[in-house]
Formats: C-alpha cells, structure tokens, sequence
C-alpha cells in the first residue's frame, strides 16, 4: 500500500510496482478502510489520487488531530504557495487552505472538556493561515485565531508548530506576548545561516530579517526558547556558505536544532541544480551542527539547575513522571504520586543526558 504525498507526485511510478496493491492520495486516507475493502472484493490493484491542486478548501475528514493525555495536536491549515526549490510540498499538497476558526474552536472546546491542558496548532505552512479566507472570513489571520483560542477555559498552553520567519513582524509580536497562554518556545525555520544558500532554496527572507525576528522574540518573551531547521548540503553549498551558516548559527544559539542533509526530491527545481554535494561532506556538515546544538542545549539546560520551573507532567517512566516547561526544556520529577496532567512548580537539581531532573516544590 502507498498513500499520501509521493503517491499524489509519483502515481504512475507505484503502479508499475508490482508489490504494491492500493495507492491513494492525500486526500483519500480518510477512506482508506473503504478502498481496503474494495481491493479485498476485487483482488486487483486499486489507484485512487485526486487531483489536489483543485481542491480549494480545507478537507475536514482529511484532517489527522491527535490527542495525547495532556497535548493535542490540532491541524489548521494544509498546503504551500511557497515553492521552496527544494520542497515537493507545494505539487503535493496543493495550495493553501485554511480551516475555519469556527471549526477549530469548537473542536478546541471539545478537547478542553476532555481535560486536555496544552494544543499545539500544526499546518503545513502556518504562517500562511487565512490567506485563503474570502467573504466575512477574509482578514482573518493566525493571530486573530490564537487571540480567540486564549479565550478558552481549560486550555492552559498555546503552542506553535514551525514558523516561517517572515511571520515574526512587530504587530504580530506585539499581539502575540499578550496572551498569557502561548508558550515561549518558536521552531523558526530557517534552513540555511547564508543568503546565497537562502536565494538558490527560494526562501523569502535574508539572515538580516531573520535576526531582526528573533530579537522581536527575545525582547517580547525573556525566557523564550527557539529551535530551528537547517539543510546542509543544498546544491552548490560552498565551504564559504557553509562558514557563513555556522557562524550565524553560533550568533542566534538556538536551543535545538534539527540538522538535514539535502537530499534531492525528484520534480523540484533543486534536484536539477549543478554541484551536487559528495555525501561525506554533508555527513561532515550535518555532525558539526549536530555538536553545536547539543552544546547550545547543554549551556541552556544549565542555566536552569538551583531555578524553580513550572511543568506540564506528561508521563510516568518509572520512578519518575516527566513533563515540559513552557519553552519546552524537558524535566523528570521523582514522586509516586499521580500527578500526570497537572501543572507542578519543580525545582530543578540535576542534567542528565540533556534532560533537567528535579524535585516538588
Ligand atoms: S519548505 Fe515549507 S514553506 Fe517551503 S515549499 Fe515546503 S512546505 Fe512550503
């Protein structure tokens, strides 16, 4: 079986595979039982991929929320207008479409009623909420939803899902540090510290209004921690951009950073550039920014040994119930008390392998 974006990009490949029975698209993965169904009573091959690119609304039934003891994940927005000359995203999943803050608030209340503490809004480019809105909806952005989703008794915590950069502007800031329940941990990805490298990816930002960004952040949430995305390896990535990149990278100390390496996805403009990058080289590329993070980590994690921090338990493993900060550090508390799902003040003793452990205020 195949479904989901290589199917919707590569349909007529997967059908020549002689192994694979079902191949749906994005949008069909809510039948899948439907068309499993139907392969079991025809016994022959079934393909199912409608054309995505004509889809002008969000798909309700298409939409995947999880729920977690004391987190949801809620999706509001699918699709990309972006074009990043790396990414299959855009051909994939489509153009942007937006669910209704009427829709998402009514399933946040569910969740809230359900004893959920914490939603974390995810999309496939959030930054972009909204912008599909016509009629009485239209100027109707990301933030006018956090503002109503603040409003909601029994969720205590906000979190966003990955950012694009250009979303960090002073009047969203502004709006955004007044409400109490967002958390101050961002992942803004910024996928390369070089402007060359950032051109040739068809991002839509320089360093310079990255920069400026994350000082809005640090400026408006004191204890904000930020994470990020980086590609090494892009097609034509030079020792010089890649110096460029560390050392940009050394100057925002992100909290974490999730290090790729550029690999090609057929259909985009990327996977025809000239200079390729040798595998070695970006293995190389990749471990030193994988040593920077977890250096940068450490140093923050540090900083909180002898504080007293505020956390969401999540989880008992073993002796311990582990939980997050609101900026997201990870905090393990010995207890044999059942507190998974509340909000505990911990005062916080020790590191271990990244990982803050500490006690019950
Ligand atoms: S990387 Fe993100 S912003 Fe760029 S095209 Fe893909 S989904 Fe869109």
């Amino acid at each position: 079986m195949q479904f989901g974006c290589y199917a919707q990009v590569a349909k007529e490949k997967l059908q020549q595979i002689p192994e694979i029975d079902l191949i749906l698209g994005v949008n069909e993965k809510n039948k899948i039982v439907e068309y499993v169904e139907e392969l079991q009573a025809k016994r022959e091959k079934v393909v199912q991929v409608s054309k995505i690119e004509e889809q002008k609304e969000f798909e309700e039934f298409g939409m995947i929320t999880y729920t977690e003891k004391t987190r949801a994940v809620i999706k509001i927005q699918d699709g990309c207008n972006q074009f990043c000359s790396y990414c299959i995203i855009p051909y994939a999943r489509g153009r942007i479409r937006s669910r209704t803050p009427e829709m998402v608030i009514k399933e946040i209340m569910q969740i809230a009623q359900n004893g959920i503490k914490e939603v974390v809004l995810t999309g496939i480019h959030l930054a972009s909420y909204g912008k599909d809105f016509e009629g009485d909806l239209k100027g109707v952005y990301l933030i006018d939803l956090l503002e109503k989703i603040q409003k909601i008794d029994g969720i205590e915590r906000i979190r966003l899902g990955s950012l694009e950069p250009t979303l960090i502007t002073k009047e969203f800031v502004d709006r955004l540090s007044k409400l109490s329940k967002i958390c101050d941990q961002f992942h803004l990805s910024l996928q390369s510290g070089c402007n060359e490298t950032l051109k040739r990816m068809n991002r839509k930002y320089t360093i310079e209004e990255f920069e400026s960004g994350v000082n809005l952040l640090r400026n408006a949430f004191p204890n904000v921690h930020l994470t990020t995305d980086i590609i090494v390896g892009f097609p034509g990535e030079t020792e010089e951009e890649f110096s460029n990149t560390y050392e940009f990278l050394k100057k925002i100390k992100f909290y974490k950073m999730h290090i790729f390496k550029y690999s090609p996805r057929n259909g985009t403009v990327a996977s025809k550039m000239p200079n390729q990058i040798d595998g070695n080289i970006k293995e190389e590329r990749s471990n030193k920014l994988i040593e920077l993070s977890n250096i940068n980590e450490e140093n923050y994690n540090k900083e909180y040994i002898g504080k007293n921090v505020e956390v969401l338990l999540e989880d008992r493993e073993g002796k311990y119930i582990k939980g997050h900060t609101t900026n997201y550090m990870m905090v393990k508390v010995v207890t044999n008390e059942e507190l998974e799902n509340t909000i505990q003040k911990i005062a916080v003793t020790d590191m271990k392998n990244l990982e803050l452990i500490g006690n019950l205020t």
